[in-house]
Protein backbone atom coordinates (compact mmCIF):
# COMPACT_ATOMS: atom_id res chain seq x y z
CA UNK A 1 0.00 0.00 0.00
CA UNK A 2 1.67 3.41 -0.82
CA UNK A 3 0.06 6.01 1.43
CA UNK A 4 -1.52 9.73 0.10
CA UNK A 5 -2.81 10.14 3.36
CA UNK A 6 -1.39 13.37 4.49
CA UNK A 7 -0.01 11.98 7.59
CA UNK A 8 0.89 9.52 9.37
CA UNK A 9 2.40 8.96 5.59
CA UNK A 10 4.86 7.19 3.69
CA UNK A 11 8.07 6.49 5.10
CA UNK A 12 11.56 6.49 3.58
CA UNK A 13 12.58 3.17 2.50
CA UNK A 14 15.45 2.86 4.55
CA UNK A 15 13.44 4.04 7.84
CA UNK A 16 13.54 -0.05 8.43
CA UNK A 17 17.77 -0.13 7.81
CA UNK A 18 17.89 3.12 10.58
CA UNK A 19 15.49 0.96 13.16
CA UNK A 20 18.03 -1.93 12.97
CA UNK A 21 21.02 0.12 12.80
CA UNK A 22 19.52 2.04 16.19
CA UNK A 23 19.53 -1.77 17.81
CA UNK A 24 23.11 -2.73 16.61
CA UNK A 25 24.09 0.63 18.68
CA UNK A 26 22.79 0.39 21.48
CA UNK A 27 20.66 3.28 20.99
CA UNK A 28 17.37 1.60 22.31
CA UNK A 29 18.51 1.72 25.36
CA UNK A 30 20.51 5.12 25.67
CA UNK A 31 19.82 6.86 28.63
CA UNK A 32 18.78 10.78 28.09
CA UNK A 33 21.24 11.73 31.10
CA UNK A 34 24.32 10.09 28.86
CA UNK A 35 26.99 12.17 26.89
CA UNK A 36 25.80 9.99 23.73
CA UNK A 37 22.68 11.24 23.94
CA UNK A 38 24.09 14.91 24.25
CA UNK A 39 25.68 14.08 21.34
CA UNK A 40 22.78 12.38 19.44
CA UNK A 41 20.66 15.63 20.21
CA UNK A 42 23.21 18.30 19.05
CA UNK A 43 24.10 16.60 15.70
CA UNK A 44 20.63 16.32 15.32
CA UNK A 45 19.67 20.00 15.91
CA UNK A 46 22.71 20.98 14.10
CA UNK A 47 21.55 19.06 10.95
CA UNK A 48 18.07 20.47 11.43
CA UNK A 49 18.88 24.26 11.53
CA UNK A 50 21.00 23.26 8.29
CA UNK A 51 19.43 21.62 6.39
CA UNK A 52 16.04 23.93 6.93
CA UNK A 53 17.76 26.95 7.14
CA UNK A 54 17.33 27.65 10.60
CA UNK A 55 18.91 30.74 12.28
CA UNK A 56 22.05 29.14 14.36
CA UNK A 57 20.62 31.46 17.47
CA UNK A 58 17.27 29.42 16.99
CA UNK A 59 16.63 26.82 19.56
CA UNK A 60 15.18 23.84 19.11
CA UNK A 61 13.06 21.64 21.18
CA UNK A 62 11.77 18.13 21.43
CA UNK A 63 8.55 17.30 22.19
CA UNK A 64 5.99 14.64 21.54
CA UNK A 65 3.59 15.56 18.63
CA UNK A 66 2.13 19.05 17.52
CA UNK A 67 -1.14 19.17 19.37
CA UNK A 68 1.53 18.84 22.68
CA UNK A 69 2.71 21.88 21.04
CA UNK A 70 -0.61 24.15 20.61
CA UNK A 71 -0.86 23.03 24.98
CA UNK A 72 3.00 24.01 25.90
CA UNK A 73 2.32 27.43 23.97
CA UNK A 74 -0.84 28.30 25.80
CA UNK A 75 0.30 27.08 28.94
CA UNK A 76 4.13 28.70 28.91
CA UNK A 77 3.69 31.91 26.26
CA UNK A 78 -0.03 33.34 26.73
CA UNK A 79 -0.54 34.95 30.01
CA UNK A 80 -3.95 36.03 28.61
CA UNK A 81 -4.87 36.47 25.26
CA UNK A 82 -3.61 35.11 22.03
CA UNK A 83 -5.43 35.57 18.33
CA UNK A 84 -5.68 32.61 16.10
CA UNK A 85 -6.37 33.42 12.22
CA UNK A 86 -7.35 30.06 10.48
CA UNK A 87 -9.84 28.82 7.84
CA UNK A 88 -9.50 25.27 8.73
CA UNK A 89 -10.02 22.36 10.91
CA UNK A 90 -6.77 22.35 12.40
CA UNK A 91 -6.32 25.92 13.39
CA UNK A 92 -9.85 25.71 15.22
CA UNK A 93 -8.44 22.95 17.01
CA UNK A 94 -5.58 24.80 18.03
CA UNK A 95 -8.29 27.59 19.18
CA UNK A 96 -10.16 25.29 20.77
CA UNK A 97 -6.80 23.91 22.78
CA UNK A 98 -6.04 27.49 24.08
CA UNK A 99 -9.34 29.02 24.71
CA UNK A 100 -10.00 25.68 27.97
CA UNK A 101 -6.65 27.41 29.21
CA UNK A 102 -6.71 31.17 28.08
CA UNK A 103 -10.27 31.82 28.21
CA UNK A 104 -9.85 34.93 26.50
CA UNK A 105 -8.45 33.80 23.43
CA UNK A 106 -9.97 35.51 20.20
CA UNK A 107 -9.96 33.71 16.71
CA UNK A 108 -9.95 35.58 13.61
CA UNK A 109 -11.49 33.42 10.87
CA UNK A 110 -11.10 33.75 6.75
CA UNK A 111 -12.56 31.98 3.64
CA UNK A 112 -10.55 28.81 2.39
CA UNK A 113 -10.20 30.54 -0.93
CA UNK A 114 -9.55 34.00 0.84
CA UNK A 115 -5.79 35.46 0.80
CA UNK A 116 -5.11 37.08 4.16
CA UNK A 117 -4.74 40.87 4.24
CA UNK A 118 -2.10 41.29 6.71
CA UNK A 119 -2.72 44.86 7.14
CA UNK A 120 -6.18 43.99 8.97
CA UNK A 121 -4.70 41.52 11.11
CA UNK A 122 -2.94 44.00 13.69
CA UNK A 123 -3.50 42.47 17.18
CA UNK A 124 -2.08 44.66 19.88
CA UNK A 125 -3.44 43.35 23.36
CA UNK A 126 -2.81 39.71 21.90
CA UNK A 127 0.54 38.31 23.49
CA UNK A 128 0.99 35.82 20.72
CA UNK A 129 -0.70 35.51 17.35
CA UNK A 130 -1.20 31.76 15.92
CA UNK A 131 -1.09 30.90 12.31
CA UNK A 132 -1.63 27.33 10.93
CA UNK A 133 0.40 28.06 7.89
CA UNK A 134 -0.42 24.96 6.01
CA UNK A 135 -4.07 23.61 6.80
CA UNK A 136 -3.82 20.31 6.20
CA UNK A 137 -7.52 20.03 6.37
CA UNK A 138 -8.41 21.81 3.06
CA UNK A 139 -5.17 21.90 1.64
CA UNK A 140 -4.32 25.86 1.78
CA UNK A 141 -1.49 27.77 2.93
CA UNK A 142 -0.64 30.88 4.27
CA UNK A 143 2.55 32.23 2.06
CA UNK A 144 5.68 33.37 3.56
CA UNK A 145 5.27 37.05 2.88
CA UNK A 146 2.17 37.32 4.66
CA UNK A 147 4.01 36.11 7.78
CA UNK A 148 6.33 38.17 7.50
CA UNK A 149 4.00 41.10 7.03
CA UNK A 150 1.84 40.10 10.25
CA UNK A 151 5.45 39.64 11.79
CA UNK A 152 6.30 43.62 10.51
CA UNK A 153 2.81 44.89 11.85
CA UNK A 154 2.78 43.35 15.21
CA UNK A 155 6.68 43.64 16.08
CA UNK A 156 5.58 43.95 19.80
CA UNK A 157 3.56 40.38 19.78
CA UNK A 158 5.29 36.83 19.43
CA UNK A 159 3.50 35.29 16.09
CA UNK A 160 3.41 31.00 16.60
CA UNK A 161 3.16 29.17 13.42
CA UNK A 162 1.82 25.28 12.81
CA UNK A 163 3.82 24.31 10.29
CA UNK A 164 3.28 20.63 10.87
CA UNK A 165 2.20 19.42 7.29
CA UNK A 166 5.00 21.80 5.70
CA UNK A 167 8.18 21.89 7.71
CA UNK A 168 10.96 19.74 5.64
CA UNK A 169 8.94 19.98 2.32
CA UNK A 170 8.71 23.86 1.74
CA UNK A 171 11.26 26.55 2.09
CA UNK A 172 10.06 28.09 5.71
CA UNK A 173 11.47 31.99 6.67
CA UNK A 174 12.07 30.92 9.88
CA UNK A 175 13.19 34.68 11.04
CA UNK A 176 9.82 36.10 10.50
CA UNK A 177 8.13 34.84 13.07
CA UNK A 178 9.13 33.47 16.75
CA UNK A 179 7.72 29.99 17.57
CA UNK A 180 7.20 27.16 14.44
CA UNK A 181 6.22 23.75 15.26
CA UNK A 182 5.50 20.06 13.24
CA UNK A 183 5.57 16.26 13.66
CA UNK A 184 7.94 14.26 12.19
CA UNK A 185 4.72 11.57 10.56
CA UNK A 186 4.84 14.30 7.88
CA UNK A 187 7.05 15.66 5.27
CA UNK A 188 10.09 14.23 7.49
CA UNK A 189 8.75 11.06 5.85
CA UNK A 190 9.03 9.46 9.53
CA UNK A 191 6.72 7.44 11.89
CA UNK A 192 4.75 9.51 14.58
CA UNK A 193 6.02 10.42 18.20
CA UNK A 194 7.88 13.07 18.01
CA UNK A 195 7.31 16.65 17.68
CA UNK A 196 9.73 19.59 16.77
CA UNK A 197 9.81 23.12 18.49
CA UNK A 198 11.70 26.54 16.97
CA UNK A 199 12.45 29.32 19.00
CA UNK A 200 13.58 32.72 18.61
CA UNK A 201 15.55 34.61 20.60
CA UNK A 202 12.89 36.76 21.67
CA UNK A 203 10.67 33.93 22.12
CA UNK A 204 13.25 32.94 24.27
CA UNK A 205 13.60 35.66 26.74
CA UNK A 206 9.70 35.44 26.76
CA UNK A 207 10.16 32.33 28.02
CA UNK A 208 12.30 33.73 31.00
CA UNK A 209 9.84 36.48 31.72
CA UNK A 210 6.84 34.69 32.42
CA UNK A 211 8.83 31.64 33.53
CA UNK A 212 5.81 28.96 33.94
CA UNK A 213 6.53 26.17 36.29
CA UNK A 214 3.19 23.95 36.64
CA UNK A 215 3.88 21.81 34.18
CA UNK A 216 5.95 18.56 33.26
CA UNK A 217 6.69 20.51 29.43
CA UNK A 218 6.68 23.97 31.24
CA UNK A 219 8.63 25.95 28.66
CA UNK A 220 10.90 26.84 31.07
CA UNK A 221 12.20 23.58 32.38
CA UNK A 222 12.24 22.43 28.58
CA UNK A 223 14.84 25.45 27.89
CA UNK A 224 16.67 25.24 31.16
CA UNK A 225 17.23 21.27 30.04
CA UNK A 226 17.71 22.79 26.66
CA UNK A 227 20.19 24.54 27.71
CA UNK A 228 22.67 21.14 28.40
CA UNK A 229 20.97 19.60 24.94
CA UNK A 230 18.44 17.48 27.27
CA UNK A 231 14.52 17.26 27.69
CA UNK A 232 12.81 17.38 31.27
CA UNK A 233 11.27 13.59 30.43
CA UNK A 234 12.56 10.77 28.53
CA UNK A 235 11.90 11.89 24.84
CA UNK A 236 11.46 9.73 22.10
CA UNK A 237 15.23 8.83 21.44
CA UNK A 238 14.40 6.52 18.41
CA UNK A 239 12.59 9.35 16.78
CA UNK A 240 15.55 11.81 17.44
CA UNK A 241 18.05 8.69 16.15
CA UNK A 242 15.67 8.27 13.03
CA UNK A 243 15.38 11.94 12.50
CA UNK A 244 18.99 12.43 12.53
CA UNK A 245 19.62 9.50 9.95
CA UNK A 246 16.70 11.19 7.44
CA UNK A 247 18.08 15.02 7.58
CA UNK A 248 21.77 13.21 7.33
CA UNK A 249 20.66 12.37 3.65
CA UNK A 250 18.40 15.13 3.05
CA UNK A 251 19.60 18.01 0.64
CA UNK A 252 19.25 21.31 1.45
CA UNK A 253 15.17 22.60 1.73
CA UNK A 254 15.76 25.16 -1.18
CA UNK A 255 16.28 21.94 -3.48
CA UNK A 256 13.36 19.71 -1.74
CA UNK A 257 11.04 23.23 -2.07
CA UNK A 258 11.90 23.25 -5.90
CA UNK A 259 10.74 19.40 -6.27
CA UNK A 260 7.57 19.87 -4.12
CA UNK A 261 6.64 23.09 -6.22
CA UNK A 262 6.87 20.98 -9.32
CA UNK A 263 4.56 18.65 -8.55
CA UNK A 264 2.15 20.79 -6.91
CA UNK A 265 2.28 22.56 -9.86
CA UNK A 266 1.56 18.94 -12.41
CA UNK A 267 -1.34 17.84 -9.93
CA UNK A 268 -3.26 21.63 -10.75
CA UNK A 269 -2.29 20.78 -14.27
CA UNK A 270 -3.80 17.22 -13.51
CA UNK A 271 -7.32 18.80 -12.30
CA UNK A 272 -7.31 21.59 -14.63
CA UNK A 273 -10.07 20.33 -17.06
CA UNK A 274 -11.40 18.04 -15.30
CA UNK A 275 -15.81 17.85 -14.73
CA UNK A 276 -15.95 15.87 -12.20
CA UNK A 277 -12.52 16.75 -9.53
CA UNK A 278 -11.94 19.96 -8.55
CA UNK A 279 -9.46 21.56 -6.34
CA UNK A 280 -10.48 23.20 -3.19
CA UNK A 281 -8.77 26.22 -4.32
CA UNK A 282 -6.80 26.77 -7.65
CA UNK A 283 -5.49 30.01 -6.40
CA UNK A 284 -1.77 29.14 -6.69
CA UNK A 285 -1.02 31.95 -3.26
CA UNK A 286 -3.40 29.64 -1.32
CA UNK A 287 -3.18 26.55 -2.04
CA UNK A 288 -1.00 23.96 -0.39
CA UNK A 289 2.06 23.22 -1.62
CA UNK A 290 1.88 19.95 0.46
CA UNK A 291 -1.64 18.70 0.37
CA UNK A 292 -3.61 18.60 -2.38
CA UNK A 293 -7.10 18.65 -1.80
CA UNK A 294 -9.90 17.72 -4.07
CA UNK A 295 -13.59 17.91 -3.84
CA UNK A 296 -16.21 16.16 -5.85
CA UNK A 297 -19.88 14.59 -5.71
CA UNK A 298 -19.47 12.45 -2.32
CA UNK A 299 -20.62 9.20 -3.91
CA UNK A 300 -17.92 9.90 -6.67
CA UNK A 301 -15.22 10.99 -3.78
CA UNK A 302 -16.25 7.62 -2.01
CA UNK A 303 -15.76 5.47 -4.86
CA UNK A 304 -12.72 6.91 -5.90
CA UNK A 305 -11.49 6.18 -2.18
CA UNK A 306 -12.64 2.89 -1.70
CA UNK A 307 -11.11 1.83 -5.09
CA UNK A 308 -7.73 3.36 -4.93
CA UNK A 309 -7.61 1.75 -1.28
CA UNK A 310 -8.34 -1.70 -3.49
CA UNK A 311 -5.49 -0.65 -6.31
CA UNK A 312 -2.69 -0.41 -3.09
CA UNK A 313 -3.25 3.34 -3.22
CA UNK A 314 -4.22 5.00 0.47
CA UNK A 315 -5.75 8.61 -0.25
CA UNK A 316 -6.67 10.85 2.76
CA UNK A 317 -9.50 11.42 3.69
CA UNK A 318 -11.38 14.22 3.55
CA UNK A 319 -11.25 16.17 7.00
CA UNK A 320 -13.87 17.10 9.36
CA UNK A 321 -16.61 19.00 7.50
CA UNK A 322 -15.06 17.63 4.23
CA UNK A 323 -14.85 13.84 4.80
CA UNK A 324 -17.74 13.10 2.14
CA UNK A 325 -16.91 15.82 -0.51
CA UNK A 326 -13.12 15.46 -0.35
CA UNK A 327 -9.86 13.72 -0.50
CA UNK A 328 -6.66 14.82 -0.09
CA UNK A 329 -3.29 13.66 -1.50
CA UNK A 330 -0.39 14.24 0.38
CA UNK A 331 2.59 15.32 -1.74
CA UNK A 332 5.38 15.39 0.86
CA UNK A 333 8.69 14.41 -0.75
CA UNK A 334 9.12 10.73 0.40
CA UNK A 335 6.47 10.10 -1.91
CA UNK A 336 8.26 8.78 -5.54
CA UNK A 337 8.13 9.79 -8.79
CA UNK A 338 6.55 6.70 -10.12
CA UNK A 339 4.13 6.33 -7.02
CA UNK A 340 2.60 9.51 -7.97
CA UNK A 341 2.63 8.58 -11.83
CA UNK A 342 0.59 5.50 -10.45
CA UNK A 343 -2.10 7.37 -8.53
CA UNK A 344 -2.20 9.63 -11.78
CA UNK A 345 -2.97 6.76 -13.67
CA UNK A 346 -5.33 5.93 -11.26
CA UNK A 347 -7.06 8.75 -10.75
CA UNK A 348 -7.69 9.71 -14.94
CA UNK A 349 -10.48 7.62 -15.68
CA UNK A 350 -12.69 9.71 -13.24
CA UNK A 351 -11.69 13.06 -14.08
C1 LIG B 1 -1.14 16.69 11.82
C2 LIG B 1 -1.31 18.06 12.28
C3 LIG B 1 -1.36 18.39 13.64
C4 LIG B 1 -1.34 17.36 14.72
O1 LIG B 1 -0.13 16.69 14.75
P1 LIG B 1 0.13 15.61 15.91
O2 LIG B 1 1.52 15.17 15.68
O3 LIG B 1 -0.89 14.53 15.68
O4 LIG B 1 -0.11 16.26 17.19
C5 LIG B 1 -1.45 19.72 13.98
N1 LIG B 1 -1.53 20.69 13.05
C6 LIG B 1 -1.50 20.41 11.74
C7 LIG B 1 -1.57 21.54 10.76
C8 LIG B 1 -1.39 19.09 11.31
O5 LIG B 1 -1.34 18.82 10.01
Amino acid sequence: MISFYPGPSRIYDDVPEYVKDAYTKGILSMSHRSPEFVELSKKTISLLKDRLNIPKNFTVFFTSSATECWEIIAQSLIIKKSTHVYNGAFGEKWFGYTKRLRPNCQSHKFAIDQLLNPKKLIFKTSEVICITQNETSNGTQVTREVIKSIKENNPKVLIAVDATSSMAGIVLDFKSADIWFASIQKCFGLPSGLGIMVCSPVAIVRIKQISEKKHYNSLTFMNEMMEKWQTPFTPNVLGIYLLKCVLKKMKNISVVDEKIKTRQKKWKRFFKDSVNLQLLTENLLVMSSTVIAVKGNPTLIKKIKRESKASGLLLGEGYGDLRESTFRIANFPALKKKEIAKLMRFLLPYL
